[in-house]
């Protein structure tokens, strides 16, 4: 399987260009496995790895937002600057699998595989991050809710590659957390982020869909039952879980239950509306 190496962004665009059928490779943590397991066999395999413009991040002070490139690996955003910006997408950056896959895994990857049960997609649902994507034609951005369509299916063309996501800096409370069937190396079966931005509460759900969800009748409800959004009563919360847990799509599947998975994002939404954390 040939291996095309790319050095920057334009090369990585050309190469694709001139090579449509081939695949992109970052960490690899998502790709390879797929590969070891016969169910993917690409013709040839674009890498990104060696693209050191895909690994930077900035912040714009004046927008107020972080923009991550697709190739920061989940190790460099769960402390730090990124951290203290993003702290939701910390809190996701570390329940991602093993050290060693969250030194190799990026969200450029979460993003190319899009699972409704990717650790960084909530977090970019809740906050309306953007995605930048960048061909031969140009540069276009795409807002997470256009660009995730359905599982593991996103709005990237072929000769696309995801460069970056822009995030908002809020400085407002921000929480995300997930419920697996055991603490640490698992996929959730349910997940949740709430944030408050713009004065406004958002509450985005994985695993529970076949995309992100956002619930936007639990948003509305939170919004007119409280103004002080940094001191939500238990009871407050309580019914703000309920609401949510009713606008989850959950399935039955290898993982867990539709019961399970509704009754965890009931607790998952209420705890983090309260504390910032369910854990
Ligand atoms: C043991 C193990 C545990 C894991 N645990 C978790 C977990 O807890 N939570 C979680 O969310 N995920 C988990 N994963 C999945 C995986 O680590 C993540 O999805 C990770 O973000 C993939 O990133 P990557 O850079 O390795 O992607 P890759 O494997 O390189 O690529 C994944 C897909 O995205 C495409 N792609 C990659 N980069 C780009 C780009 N820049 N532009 C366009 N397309 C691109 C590829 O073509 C491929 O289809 C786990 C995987 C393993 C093996």
């Amino acid at each position: 399987m040939p291996v095309l190496i790319a050095h920057t962004i334009s090369e990585a665009t050309e190469i694709l260009a001139e090579n449509p059928d081939a695949t992109i490779l970052n960490g690899g943590t998502d790709l390879m496995v797929e590969v070891n397991f016969n169910h993917r066999h690409p013709s040839s395999v674009l890498l990104l790895r060696n693209v050191p413009q895909l690994r930077e991040w900035s912040i714009d002070s004046s927008q107020q937002t972080i923009t991550i490139g697709a190739g920061v690996p989940y190790a460099a955003m769960e402390t730090g600057a990124i951290a203290a910006a993003v702290p939701a997408l910390a809190q996701a950056a570390r329940t991602v699998g093993s050290p060693q896959i969250r030194a190799a895994g990026t969200m450029g990857g979460n993003l190319g595989t899009c699972s409704p049960a990717g650790d960084t997609l909530p977090v970019l649902s809740a906050l309306e991050a953007t995605i930048h994507l960048s061909s031969q034609d140009g540069e276009r951005t795409v807002p997470f809710g256009e660009f995730m369509v359905g599982p593991k299916k996103n709005s990237r063309l072929q000769h696309e590659i995801i460069t970056a996501v822009t995030l908002p800096v809020t400085g407002n409370r921000q929480g995300y957390s997930k419920v697996g069937v055991r603490n640490a190396m698992v996929i959730s079966v349910a997940s949740a982020c709430f944030a408050i931005v713009d004065d406004t509460p958002r509450l985005a759900m994985g695993s529970v869909g076949p995309t992100i969800l956002r619930a936007v009748k639990a948003e509305k409800f939170l919004a007119e039952a409280t103004k002080d959004l940094d001191n939500i009563s238990d009871e407050i919360a309580r019914e703000f879980g309920e609401i949510a847990s009713t606008e989850a799509r959950p399935i039955d599947d290898h993982r867990s239950t539709a019961q399970y998975r509704a009754h965890a994002i009931k607790v998952l939404a209420s705890r983090l509306a309260v504390r910032g954390t369910a854990s």
